[in-house]
């Protein structure tokens, strides 16, 4: 097999594996049939949040997983602003190796022949094939330039377009499966259905779709039961070889928020999506941060999967310091189903049917992950 590594330490089998990997696991959008229940991408616009995120302060020392090659280091042209580092739009574009980018509007489009990617100016909204994703800190335009944040480029961007890269994933032959709430912890409550109940049925319909795919499940629950703080988490930590997926359905103080989300554990040094600020927890390291971009990989795959099999709105792979994905020290997801407090929402969330495809499109996702997973090669067993 011939390698040809650039100046960029950058190896011509990898790139090629890692563009065929990134586009199986991010559903490409251009598939021309009507099956596809969303709008083709190049229609998709970017929406625009009402309230520029400020930048927050980051934790200066966050390691990079770059360069590409450790024998040939790269190290980004970075520009200050706004107390952080930010690199050029064209700068990516021709690390990535993407054919073509250019400006449209307010967005920065990347292309190559199976990804597009997509950001806008004074936004967090990236998009890549059709998942969206809500990085940590807006991008920018100065003096003509449009410019991402370094950290998010490590931490987000490079290990969705280098999955193979992701040195800490670990194959897996099971799912530790975790129904949200239970017991007296309701969740929460929408007008025809309570969260633990339908948590608990999802969880139960993705044991039945996983172990019909070869999978070994372990359930943190099966029945209406309080499951105590803490064994969340630390059952997957327990659990070799596995992959921890939770179960959640959302409410918004607005009836009008409706959409899927899945969470994978914020970086250190880093904002959550949902925050205006890092935090005290940010400095802080947690189990979960052993495996933080296997897990933002294994969401990416859940979340274009609930894309392409629901029809639901795209809130996003997001990141979150949830205590479960904070206690599991392995790659581990949370995924919020959709809003209960959406009176539409709610009542697809209802139908039976509905769950069940939300079984199987979360249980595709964690196939595909698991298929990226084996396509680099692993390294030696290790303990969490
Ligand atoms: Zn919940």
């Amino acid at each position: 097999m011939n390698i040809t590594c650039t100046r960029h330490g950058h190896c011509a089998h990898a790139h090629r594996l890692d563009a065929a990997v990134a586009a199986a696991t991010l559903l490409p959008v251009f598939r021309g049939s009507g099956h596809h229940p969303r709008p083709p991408f190049r229609h998709f616009r970017l929406p625009r949040p009402a309230a520029v995120i400020a930048a927050a302060g980051l934790v200066a020392a966050i390691p990079a997983l770059l360069p590409a090659s450790p024998a040939s280091p790269f190290v980004w042209n970075t520009t200050l602003a706004n107390g952080q580092e930010y690199v050029r739009s064209a700068e990516v574009a021709a690390f990535y190796r993407f054919d073509r980018h250019y400006e449209s509007g307010w967005t920065t489009w990347f292309r190559s022949p199976t990804l597009a990617m997509g950001w806008e100016v004074d936004t967090s909204v990236l998009t890549i094939n059709d998942t969206r994703f809500i990085l940590s800190s807006p991008v920018l335009r100065r003096d003509g330039e449009v410019l991402v944040s370094r950290v998010d480029l490590v931490k987000w961007i490079d290990p969705l377009l280098r999955p193979t890269h992701v040195r800490e994933t670990e194959d897996f032959d099971t799912v530790v499966v975790d129904p949200g709430h239970g017991g007296i912890d309701f969740g929460t409550r929408g007008r025809l259905g309570d969260e633990k109940e339908y948590a608990l049925d999802l969880g139960l319909r993705l044991r039945d779709a996983l172990v019909r795919r070869g999978v070994r499940v372990v359930m943190t629950r099966q029945t209406d039961t309080a499951v105590p703080k803490g064994v969340r988490g630390e059952l997957a930590t327990e659990v070799g070889r596995s992959v921890l997926v939770s179960l959640h359905f959302n409410q918004n103080n607005s009836p009008a928020v409706h959409g899927v989300e899945t969470y994978a554990m914020t970086p250190v040094g880093l904002r959550s999506s949902n925050d205006a600020r890092p935090g005290l927890e940010a400095a802080l390291g947690f189990n979960g941060n052993r495996r933080e971009n296997a897990s933002l990989a294994l969401a990416a795959a859940v979340q274009s999967q609930l894309l392409h099999r629901l029809g639901a709105a795209d809130r996003g792979v997001r990141r979150a310091r949830f205590a479960v994905l904070k206690d599991a020290a392995r790659a581990g997801i949370l995924v919020e189903g959709g809003y209960l407090s959406n009176p539409a929402e709610n009542a697809r969330v209802h139908l039976p049917e509905y769950r069940a495809r939300m079984a199987t499109a979360i249980a595709e996702g964690v196939m595909q992950y698991r298929d990226a997973v084996r396509a680099r090669p692993q390294p030696p067993a290790s303990g969490p």
